[in-house]
C-alpha cells in the first residue's frame, strides 16, 4: 500500500516567523525515504480549534498524521488533548511515564518537578509511547479507523532524534516491503545540466526512482527502489546505477558520499597520502571541512591562511616579485602557494587557493569570483582558472570544492584541470 502523510507544526511561534520550521523538513525527508509520500505541512498555532480544524482536513485527505509540538507541560501544549478529542479517544494516565517524569526531575537538582509536569504521562488510550531521549515530553502513536497519529516533540534535537528511535520503526511496520535508496554524488554539472542529460531515462522509471537534488555547487540523485527486502531492492537498482554511470561519467565523484571532502578523505586514507593547504580567500574553510570529518588528522596535517602577501612570502615562500609581477591573485601565486605548502608541512599533496570571494573587485581591480586553485603534488603542479560570481559565500564554497574535486581526480587518475 502507498501511504499518504500530513504533517501538522503547532506552534504559534512559526506562523510569527520567529522559528524556522525545520521539523517539518526533517520528518519529510525521513518519510521520502521510506517511501510515504507527504502531500501538505500544515503549520497552526498553539489554539485548539484551529488545530482541531487541522486535524479534521488531514483526516480526509491523508492516512498517516504527523504532529509535532505542543507536547510540553504548559497551558498552551494542547496536542494530545486536542489529537485525542479528533479521533474519540479519552487521556488515560501512564504510571511509568510519571515515574520517569519524576525520575527525571529528581536527577535535576536546581529543577523543582510541578504538578503540571505529570499532564505528559497522558496519551490518547491504545497509544504507543515514544521515550523522549533528550527532553522530558514523551510522544506517541496510535490508530484509529486506518488512520495513524504519530505525534512528536517541537525542540529539533528531539523531534529528530525520536523520529530516528520511535516514528521510522513505527511506519516501517505499517509496510511489507523495504524501501531503500542510494545516492549519486555529481560535481562539475548543474541540475539543469543533469536533469537534461537524464530526463528520457528518470520518465521511463518507475521503480526504482530517480529524482535530483542540488546543494550549492552540487548535484545528487537519489535512487529509490521499493521491493520485498534489500536484495531485490538492491538488484532494481543495479542496472539503472550502472546506465546512469554510463550518461554521466566522472562527474560521478561517489555513491553514498556525505560530501566531497568525506570522499577525498577515503582515498587519500587508502592510498595512505597526507594532505596539506594555503588558503587565502576561503580563510581557512577547506581546513575546516575536512576537519568536520572524524579522523582526518592521519590525513590532513595542516594549514597556512595566508590572507595577506607578507604571509605568502614570510610563511610560505611566495616570492614577492612574483606577487608584484603576476599579482596576489594569479595562478602563479596559487601554484607557489600549493607548493610552499608542500614543502613546508612535508606532504604528499597540498592545495593553494587564492582569489577574489567579493562581493565586489579587489583593489588590483581582479572580479569578484576570480580564484585560482593549485594542487601540488609529487608529479607537478596544476591549476585551476575559476570565474565563481559574485556571492561571497557562495565564492568560497565553490572554490573549495574544486580543491576537493582536484584532488579526487588526481587520486583517480583523471585529468584534473
Ligand atoms: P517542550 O517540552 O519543550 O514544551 P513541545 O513539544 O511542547 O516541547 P513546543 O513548546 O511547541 O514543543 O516547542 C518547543 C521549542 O521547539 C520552541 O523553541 C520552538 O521554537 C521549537 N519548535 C517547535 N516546533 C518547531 C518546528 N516545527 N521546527 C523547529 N522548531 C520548532
Ligand atoms: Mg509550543
Amino acid at each position: 500500500m502507498n501511504y499518504t502523510a500530513e504533517i501538522i507544526c503547532v506552534g504559534t511561534e512559526l506562523l510569527l516567523g520567529n522559528t524556522v520550521n525545520t521539523d517539518a523538513r526533517d520528518i519529510s525527508e525521513a518519510l521520502s525515504e521510506l517511501g510515504i509520500n507527504v502531500y501538505f505541512h500544515t503549520v497552526v498555532g498553539d489554539n485548539p480549534q484551529r488545530l482541531k480544524s487541522a486535524v479534521e482536513i488531514a483526516k480526509t485527505r491523508a492516512d498517516i498524521i504527523i504532529t509535532t509540538g505542543g507536547l510540553g507541560p504548559t497551558y498552551d501544549d494542547l496536542t494530545k488533548q486536542t489529537l485525542a478529542d479528533c479521533f474519540g479517544k479519552k487521556l488515560v494516565f501512564h504510571e511509568k511515564e510519571a515515574r520517569r517524569i519524576r525520575d527525571f526531575f529528581r536527577r535535576l537538582d536546581n529543577m523543582a518537578m510541578t504538578e503540571n509536569n505529570l499532564a505528559q504521562a497522558y496519551f490518547p488510550e491504545g497509544s504507543i509511547i515514544f521515550e523522549n531521549s533528550i527532553g522530558t515530553a514523551p510522544g506517541c502513536a496510535f490508530d484509529s479507523g486506518g488512520k495513524h497519529v504519530i505525534m512528536l516533540p517541537g525542540p529539533p534535537g528531539e523531534c529528530k532524534a525520536m523520529l530516528r528511535s520511535g516514528a521510522i520503526p513505527y511506519l516501517k511496520k505499517l509496510s511489507d516491503s523495504e524501501i531503500l535508496s542510494h545516492n549519486i554524488n555529481i560535481f562539475g554539472l548543474g541540475e539543469s545540466a543533469v536533469e537534461d542529460m537524464l530526463r528520457p531515462l528518470m520518465i521511463s522509471l518507475e521503480n526504482p526512482t530517480l529524482a535530483p537534488y542540488a546543494k550549492t555547487g552540487e548535484v545528487s540523485l537519489r535512487l529509490t527502489a521499493k521491493a520485498k527486502n534489500r536484495d531485490e531492492a538492491e538488484e532494481l537498482m543495479k542496472p539503472v546505477l550502472e546506465k546512469v554511470k554510463d550518461i554521466l561519467g566522472d562527474y560521478i565523484y561517489d555513491v553514498d558520499s556525505a560530501g566531497l571532502e568525506n570522499t577525498v578523505l577515503r582515498l587519500m586514507q587508502e592510498r595512505n597520502l597526507t594532505l596539506s593547504a594555503a588558503e587565502s580567500c576561503t580563510g581557512g574553510l577547506l581546513s575546516k571541512r575536512i576537519t568536520d570529518i572524524p579522523g582526518a588528522s592521519n590525513v590532513f596535517l595542516g594549514s597556512i591562511v595566508s590572507y595577506s602577501n607578507p604571509v605568502k612570502t614570510g610563511l610560505l615562500g611566495v616570492p614577492a616579485a612574483l606577487i608584484a609581477e603576476r599579482g596576489a591573485v594569479s595562478s602563479e601565486t596559487a601554484v607557489a602557494m600549493a607548493e610552499g605548502a608542500r614543502e613546508l608541512l612535508n606532504t604528499d599533496l597540498a592545495v593553494g587557493i587564492t582569489g577574489v570571494a567579493g562581493p565586489g573587485p579587489d583593489e588590483q581591480g581582479n572580479n569578484a569570483g576570480t580564484v585560482f586553485v593549485a594542487l601540488s603534488g609529487e608529479k607537478d603542479t596544476c591549476f585551476r582558472s575559476l570565474k565563481l560570481g559574485t556571492d561571497r559565500n557562495r565564492v568560497r564554497i565553490m572554490a573549495v570544492h574544486h580543491a576537493f574535486d582536484m584532488i579526487r581526480r588526481y587520486l583517480t587518475g583523471l585529468s584534473v584541470i
